[in-house]
Parts: C-alpha cells; structure tokens; sequence
C-alpha cells in the first residue's frame, strides 16, 4: 500500500491494469466533449476515433449525460435479463425496431459486441440444427471464444485452440465463399463493410448473392453492424447502401451511446426458439441494463432529430479532398471512416505518435496496421476536420 501511494497513476495502470499490449497509448485523459478530449496537463485533442466508432454524437452529450443521471437515481439493476419488464429496454427496442425492416423486430439486448454475436450464433445453430458457419478473412466479431472462432486471422485464433469446428473461412467479395454456403451451414457471419481490414466495402452484387444463396439455402445471414450502424457509413445502417436485409443484426459500440451496450436482432419466429428446449437458450445477468439503454436511447434520439447522417458523405469528401500526400499510399472510406494507407505499421506508428503530440488522437486497425484510422464523431465539425487534416498534413511534413 504505501509502494502504492508514491507510485504514479501511470506507474499503477501499468501494474494493475491488466496489460494486452506492449505500447499502451497510455494517455491519461480529464475531460471529453463533443469532438475534444483534455489530458491532465489540459492539453487538448481533437478526437478521430471516437472510442472505436462509440461516441458517434460525440462524447458526453448532455441529453445522454440526462438520460443516465435520470434512470441512475430511478433504478440500476433490478433482475437478470428479460424477467421484469424494464421500461428503458422497452422503450429502446421499439426506437430500434421502428427504424428497421420489419423483420428485425426482436432484440435481445446484450452487454456487448461479442456477447451478441456468440447470442446470434447459438440461435443460428438452435434454428437451423446444423453446425457449419461461413465467416470471411480479416473480419472481427469479438474476442470471446464463439467470436474468436469466426474471426477472420489464424495469427489470433491459433494460440487459443480448440476453438469451435465447422467453421468455413472465405475471401470477402469472392464468389468461393458462396459455393460454400449450403445445406449444412448455419450462418454466414458477416460484416457489412469489413472495418479492422481497413474499410474493405463489398461489392453490392456480391453481399446480394450472399443473402440469396442464404435464402435458397435455408441458411441465417447474421450481418454485423456493431462499427458501421448508427450512421456511420452515411445511412443510419450500411445494409441499406446494399440492398439487403439480414436475419440477424448484430449492433453494439454507439448502440449504448457511450455506455455498454450490444444487442442481436431478429425475427420474432426466429427469436423465440431461445425460449425452448432448452428454456434460457441464451442467459444474461446485465444484458440490456437499464442505464445502457436509457442512454443508448437518448444518443440514438439525438442522431436521428441532428443532420449529422445526412452530413457525412460532405465530411468525407472534405477529409480526401485534404488527405492528398505522396506518402499516403491509398485512402478507403465508407463515411467518416476511413483508412489511410502507409507504406509499413513503422511509419504510420511515426504517424499515429507525431499526431497524439500534435493533440489529435488516431490508432491503427488490427489487420491492417498500416492504416490510419479516421473515425471521428459525425459531430466533427468543418473547421475540426480542417484542424484534424492541417495536424496530418504537418506530421506527414516532418516524419
Ligand atoms: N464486431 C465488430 C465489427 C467490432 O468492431 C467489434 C469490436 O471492435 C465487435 C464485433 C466486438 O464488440 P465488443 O468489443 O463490444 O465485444
């Protein structure tokens, strides 16, 4: 204890928080509004991550901040998951399912991105009795051992085997993978646009036979949307962009608005074989917490009645239009997410390190750790965005 009390807060988030990586970026953050994070030293920076595309209306709104403080004081956790009737739970899947096809009007709220895909799982496996499941390469899902099992790199599966069989990975936007969806597949898990890849969109055709090939073959299409809903890519959800509609929807990230938060989303019919045989098909303690989805109601309210959607496609175009460096190799974007493609990780580690000095906040993406990200809020502002490209443009001057 008193070893504790001279070490610093870094030196003691090195001890006792538990580590996953080597290089931490390790800043030590006061204060988040809108697009700007203050450290300690009151230093500024604007934010082009937003919490890996969580605090698309920007950090701490204070209709979220109301929303949490408000159902804080009313009730926190009350019962495991879908026994009362809790309003905020309630209340937000009807937003949600009000603002999706009609086949979507069945969400099982879960405490994250991972436990929704592992919930989407299991009922493509209940439903259907088959085992097989098409994932695609340089996909995430989550880190949990069903996610881990269908993500998209042996590098992250391989330590932790056994993980679970019958698990076919393809090629994104290859016609292959759809031979391979047939009578003894389950579900084919799929991101609309692949993000840790660095914002790889599918070709519309493509992602349309994937969901026809699903159909003819009696197989669930879960399509993943926990980075690319909540009018990331330009539309409240990216699927719209293509034309399809899944069988099951997997949200998280901005779901909650800034708090935890994920759900699956499905079919009543398809939903209820959760309810037998077994009975609890899937268990959450807090699932769908009532403050989780106060605020994640509240945040979704505030995009749909803000232009920050109808926004994006401008904001994009400003970033590319600045965004020009012989440096920079290539630039991906589906909405205000882009990919800024380096030579090596080496120099967009330079890159990523000059910036954060500079006060603006940026990282990499896990397949491709050559890529800037560029996720800010959808709040970003023109002049934040100028102040944002400005820091790259000079980074990129002097690395
Ligand atoms: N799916 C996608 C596309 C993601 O980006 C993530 C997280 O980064 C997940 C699933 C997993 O979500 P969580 O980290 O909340 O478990």
């Amino acid at each position: 204890y008193q070893l504790s009390i001279n070490m610093t807060e870094r030196q003691l988030f090195l001890q006792h928080i538990a580590q996953t990586s080597p290089s931490p970026l390790g800043l030590e953050i006061n204060k988040a509004e809108g697009c700007m994070l203050w450290d300690k030293t009151g230093k500024a920076y604007i934010d082009l991550i937003a919490g890996i595309s969580v605090c698309n209306i920007g950090h701490c709104h204070p209709a979220v901040v109301k929303a949490v403080q408000e159902q804080a004081a009313q009730y926190l956790h009350i019962m495991v998951y879908g026994e009362f009737i809790e309003s905020p739970q309630v209340q937000y899947a009807q937003l949600l399912t009000q603002h999706l096809p009609s086949t979507l009007n069945a969400v099982y709220f879960t405490n994250s991105g991972a436990e929704a895909t592992e919930g989407a799982m299991k009922l493509a496996k209940r439903l259907t009795n088959r085992t097989g499941m098409v994932a695609f390469n340089n996909s995430y899902h989550g880190s949990t051992q069903g996610a881990l099992s269908v993500m998209g790199s042996e590098y992250w599966r391989n330590a932790f085997r056994p993980l679970l069989p019958h698990i076919w990975h393809e090629n994104y936007n290859d016609d292959a993978a759809i031979q391979r969806i047939d009578e003894n597949i389950a579900c084919v898990i799929m991101e609309t646009v692949q993000a840790e890849s660095g914002i790889i969109q599918p070709n519309k055709q493509w992602i349309q036979a994937v969901q026809q090939q699903c159909n003819e073959k009696g197989v669930l299409c879960i399509v993943d949307e926990i980075q690319a809903g909540f009018g990331r890519t330009g539309s409240l959800w990216a699927f719209e962009q293509f034309n399809i509609i899944p069988d099951i929807l997997l949200l998280g990230k901005a779901l909650g608005g800034g708090m935890p938060l994920g759900a699956f989303i499905a079919d009543k019919k398809i939903m209820q074989t959760l309810t037998e045989n077994p009975v609890l098909g899937h268990i959450t303690t807090f699932g769908g917490h009532p403050v989780s989805c106060a605020a994640g109601m509240a945040a979704m309210q505030v995009l749909l009645e803000s232009n920050w959607i109808q926004e994006v496609k401008a904001k994009e175009k400003l970033f590319i239009e600045r965004l020009q460096h012989p440096l920079i190799k290539s630039v991906r974007s589906a909405g205000l997410w882009i990919a800024i493609e380096f030579e090596s990780f080496d120099m967009n580690k330079k890159m990523i390190d000059a910036c954060i000095k500079n006060g603006l906040i940026t990282d990499w993406f896990l397949f491709a750790p050559q890529c800037l990200r560029v996720a800010p809020p959808l709040c970003i502002t023109e002049k934040e965005i100028n102040e944002a490209c400005d820091i790259i443009m000079a980074c990129l001057k002097n690395t």
